[in-house]
């Protein structure tokens, strides 16, 4: 279901008693998840998710935990311990939620209201500045630098006494790179909150910064378990900070966030000796792959990633980023993201790193959108 974006216009009644700056907020449009729950057949390479399904012993431990279904569930608290063992840190250093957009939810709830800024290096997951505007706060974008490293100066220079929070992610969606140890410990001693959304972090072999929030209290690291792990569906994410802080975020969250199928699920998961690194690997093998098969396009420039997609510049192909995933939608059944965020203009595709045939299927595709391209197009060269 879609609704208006400006509600004061469609629903004035409703939008009188609202709080200032919602009615106006745009509301998140879930209708392209829903088209693909609707066409099976479709190859999903537009939401950074696991082409890999849960192996059988999480199925057994979501099956049997809806033995007990109708109990509430508990804290989760051995998920919880389970989460710290394998981050490095004491259990109070963890607090779960429904997905990491829950646990970014509620840091920027806990952290925000009218009047403050959130600094947030761009362009990134959306729902940072989303969340910064919807508590009322104005969310300051600093652009990465051309390259696409991260701009600590920039950051830095942005931050004045009303703001309260800064975010980033690494590895970046879109981007898929990742913010150096250094960098991000300049931007700690700025003595301001910093979370860190890792997302992706199981996804390749970046550097996850959870162990360095013991040193650093004022660092926060999101993490999820829809993206390595391939349990988008079971909605968990957690975050890593000081015991203090999460002590304060707890206070915000709703209790009984996370459902005991999805805590058992994940529970199996995180206990399983070999499930996430053999993920890690069959990403991390076939990103690698598709990358230097794309790098073989002449006219494409894809980008290296530590997550699990690739954005491609699509700009000198002649061809839209929105013509390519409509040519791919139609004559492969390929979903792929068009993105046109902050200054990456409409040259730009992301491509989730899919299952290996599904992999060449999108370049077998992508080859023949170029081609049916350049073939009508005589004496084009050198363009
Ligand atoms: N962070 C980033 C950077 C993402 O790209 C996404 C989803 N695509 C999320 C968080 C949300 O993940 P989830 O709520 O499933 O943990």
């Amino acid at each position: 279901m879609s609704s208006t974006t400006d509600l004061t216009e469609a629903a004035p009644w409703f939008a009188a008693f609202a709080r200032p700056g919602l009615a106006r907020a745009k509301p998140y449009d879930a209708t392209h998840h829903d088209f693909a729950w609707q066409h099976r057949e479709l190859h999903r390479m537009m939401s950074n998710e696991c082409p890999l399904p849960p192996p059988p012993v999480v199925v057994a431990a979501v099956m049997d935990a809806l033995r007990d279904g109708n109990l509430y569930p508990n804290t989760a608290w051995e998920l919880r311990d389970a989460l710290a063992e394998r981050n490095g840190v004491p259990a109070d250093s963890i607090m779960l939620g429904n997905g990491s957009t829950e646990v970014i939810d509620v840091v920027v709830r806990a952290l925000i209201e009218d009047g403050d800024e959130a600094v947030i290096q761009v362009p990134t997951y959306a729902y940072f500045e989303t969340q910064v505007r919807l508590q009322g706060g104005t969310p300051v974008l600093v652009p990465l630098r051309p390259d696409h490293a991260f701009d600590v100066d920039g950051l830095l220079a942005s931050i004045n006494d009303r703001t309260k929070l800064l975010m980033l992610c690494s590895p970046n969606n879109p981007t898929g790179n990742s913010i150096g140890r250094d960098d991000l410990v300049r931007l700690l001693a700025s003595g301001l909150p910093v979370v860190v959304d890792q997302a992706y972090v199981e996804c390749g072999y970046a550097e996850a910064f959870a162990p360095l929030v013991e040193r650093h209290p004022n660092l926060m690291v999101a993490h999820t378990m829809s993206k390595a792990y391939g349990l988008a569906a079971l909605r968990v994410g957690y975050l890593v900070a000081d015991p203090r802080f999460v002590d304060l975020l707890l206070r915000v969250r709703i209790p009984f966030s996370i459902g005991l199928l999805s805590a058992r699920g994940c529970l199996a998961a995180v206990r399983d000796p070999d499930m996430l690194e053999e993920r890690r690997t069959y990403i991390s093998t076939e990103r690698e792959r598709l990358l230097e098969m794309l790098r073989a396009i002449p006219a494409l420039t894809p980008y290296a990633s530590q997550g699990n997609f690739i954005l491609i510049d699509v700009s000198r192909t002649g061809r839209t980023s929105t013509e390519i995933a409509e040519f791919c939608r139609r004559e492969g059944l390929v979903l792929l993201r068009a993105v046109t965020a902050h200054g990456l203009g409409d040259g730009h595709i992301r491509v989730t790193v899919g299952r290996r045939d599904e992999n060449d299927l999108f370049l077998a595709l992508l080859r023949r959108a170029l081609d049916e391209r350049s073939s009508p197009v005589p004496a084009a060269a050198g363009a």
